[in-house]
C-alpha cells in the first residue's frame, strides 16, 4: 500500500548511547516497511517505563546505539504487502487493519500463529522482539517500524477486532471517554499488573485456602473432612515495589479480590516514601466496591515485615508480587512468603545469582512464576480493568494519578535521569511536542 505523501525523510527520536546514563534527542531516518507483515505507525504518545533503565543504567549488556521505548501509541501510517482481503487464515488485523487506524502496541512483538501465541504466551514468541532493544528500535519516535504488526497491535479504530467482557458498543463507547495517555497504559504496565495479579491469585498453591479444601484435596471435587479454619483463607499478599507497574498490579489485585468477594489483606512495599503516598491516594480514590471488604497498606520494608508477621501469626504471606526486580526485592519476598507460598516475579532480573540458595527454597516449598508479560494476551483483561477504574487511571498529574507529566522529547535526556532517581513518576512523550 502507498505510503502517506506527507512522510519525511527524517525524524525526531530518544536514542540510548554506550555505555550508561547517555540519552539524547537526535534526528535520525524515518522507518520503512522492510517485511511484508511490517506497519509503520506515527507515534502520537510514547512512554518512559522502569524497565527503560536497565538499558539506561548499563546494565543489560547493551552496546548498541538505538531508539529508546517499548510503550507507544499512534496512528498507521502504511502496512506492508500482506495487509488486505486476500491475507485468509491469517491474524484478523492482516485483513482489517488500514492507513489511518488508530492503534496501541503490546511493548514485543508477535506472530500471533506459532505454537507459542496460539497458547497465549505471547511474549515468548519465536520470531519476537521487544521495542526500544538493540534488536527493535524503539517507540520513543516520531515514527516506528512495527514487524509482525497484524499479530501484534491493537487496534483501538476497530473494538470489534478483540474479545473482552464489554460489547463492541460499550468498548466503542468507553474508548470515546478515555484519554490516550491512559490507553498508552495498555503497552505495558496495565497488561503487566493484571499479569502479576492474575497470576498470584490463581497460582495452585493458592487454591487451599481460596477453596477452603486443604492440599491436595483443593485439586479434587468430592467429600472432603476438611481441617481448613476460617482465619486459614485469609488471603494475604505483598506487592514490592510501587512505581507504576506496582499500582497497577494493586490495582488489579484489589479488583479481582473484590469481585470475588474473597477476604484479604494485602501490604504494598516501598522505601520511596513518596511511592508510598501515591499508593495510598490511588487506594483512596477506588470506591468500596472495588476496594472490597480487606485491608491495604503502604509501608516501609522494615515496617511491612513487622506487619506481615503480626497479620499472619509469623507464617508469612499467601504470594508476593515482586515487581522491582533486583536482588534485595526478591530476597525480600522470599523472606515474606509463607511455606508453601507463591513468589511472583515481574521485575526484570539482571546478572547477578538469586540471593538464596537450593536449600533455602527447598526448606520454604517455595514456588516462583517470573518473567515477561504476555502483554498481547493480557490486553482485554487491562482494557476491562482501565474502562472499569478510570477513577484511577484517567488523570495526569495528580497525586493519585498513575501518569505524572507528559512533555515532549527534547526533555527526555533530564526526565531520564530524574526518573531514574525515582524523583517523578510516570512521564509520557508527546512526540510532536
Ligand atoms: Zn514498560
Ligand atoms: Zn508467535
Amino acid at each position: 500500500m502507498a505510503p502517506s505523501n506527507s512522510m519525511p525523510e527524517t525524524m525526531t527520536a530518544i536514542r540510548w548511547h554506550p555505555p550508561a546514563f547517555d540519552i539524547r534527542v537526535e534526528s535520525v531516518p524515518v522507518p520503512k516497511i522492510q517485511e511484508p507483515d511490517d506497519a509503520i505507525v506515527k507515534v502520537s504518545l510514547a512512554a518512559l517505563c522502569g524497565s527503560d533503565l536497565h538499558v539506561y543504567r548499563g546494565h543489560a549488556g547493551v552496546d548498541k546505539i538505538h531508539i529508546s521505548g517499548h510503550e507507544f501509541m499512534g496512528e498507521v501510517v502504511e502496512l506492508g504487502s500482506s495487509y488486505g482481503a486476500h491475507s485468509k487464515g491469517r491474524p484478523e488485523l492482516y485483513a482489517t487493519l488500514k492507513v489511518g487506524d488508530k492503534v496501541v502496541s503490546p511493548f514485543t512483538v508477535n506472530c500471533g500463529e506459532c505454537d507459542v501465541c496460539r497458547l497465549g504466551y505471547t511474549c515468548r514468541c519465536p520470531v519476537g522482539a521487544l521495542f526500544g532493544s538493540p534488536a527493535l528500535e524503539g517507540g520513543q519516535a516520531q515514527y516506528v517500524r512495527v514487524p509482525k504488526a497484524g499479530g501484534t497491535l491493537f487496534n483501538l479504530s476497530d473494538p470489534k477486532s478483540w474479545h473482552s467482557t464489554l460489547s463492541p458498543e460499550m468498548k466503542e463507547k468507553a474508548l470515546a471517554g478515555i484519554a490516550d495517555s491512559s490507553l498508552l497504559m495498555l503497552a505495558d504496565i496495565l497488561p503487566t499488573g493484571v499479569f502479576a495479579a492474575l497470576q498470584a491469585l490463581n497460582h495452585p498453591k493458592v487454591l487451599p485456602a481460596l477453596s477452603g479444601r486443604p492440599w491436595p484435596a483443593s485439586f479434587f471435587p468430592g467429600d472432603v473432612s476438611t481441617t481448613v479454619l476460617p482465619k486459614d483463607r485469609m488471603l494475604t499478599f505483598a506487592i514490592i515495589g510501587l512505581g507504576p507497574v506496582g499500582l497497577c498490579a494493586s490495582v488489579s489485585l484489589l479488583d479481582m479480590l473484590s469481585e470475588k468477594q474473597l477476604p484479604f489483606q494485602i501490604v504494598a512495599i516501598d522505601p520511596v516514601e513518596s511511592r508510598r503516598e501515591k499508593a495510598m491516594a490511588v487506594y483512596s480514590k477506588i470506591d468500596q466496591a472495588g476496594k472490597g471488604s480487606g485491608k491495604f497498606i503502604a509501608q516501609s520494608i522494615d515496617d511491612a515485615k513487622k506487619t506481615v508477621a503480626t497479620w499472619t501469626e509469623g507464617v508469612g504471606c499467601t504470594a508476593v508480587l515482586e515487581i522491582v526486580g533486583n536482588p534485595s526485592a526478591i530476597s525480600l519476598a522470599y523472606d515474606l512468603v509463607r511455606p508453601f507460598g507463591a513468589i511472583v516475579s515481574v521485575g526484570v532480573h539482571g546478572e547477578p545469582q538469586m540471593p538464596f540458595t537450593g536449600r533455602q527454597l527447598y526448606n520454604k516449598n517455595v514456588s516462583f512464576d517470573f518473567g515477561r508479560c504476555p502483554a498481547r494476551a493480557m490486553f482485554p483483561m487491562a482494557f476491562d480493568l482501565l474502562v472499569k477504574r478510570q477513577d484511577v487511571f484517567g488523570e495526569v498529574g495528580g497525586l493519585d494519578s498513575l501518569v505524572d507529566r507528559i512533555i515532549g522529547p527534547n526533555e527526555a535526556p533530564e526526565i531520564y535521569a530524574a526518573f531514574d532517581q525515582s524523583k517523578i513518576g510516570k512521564a509520557v512523550f508527546d512526540m510532536w511536542k
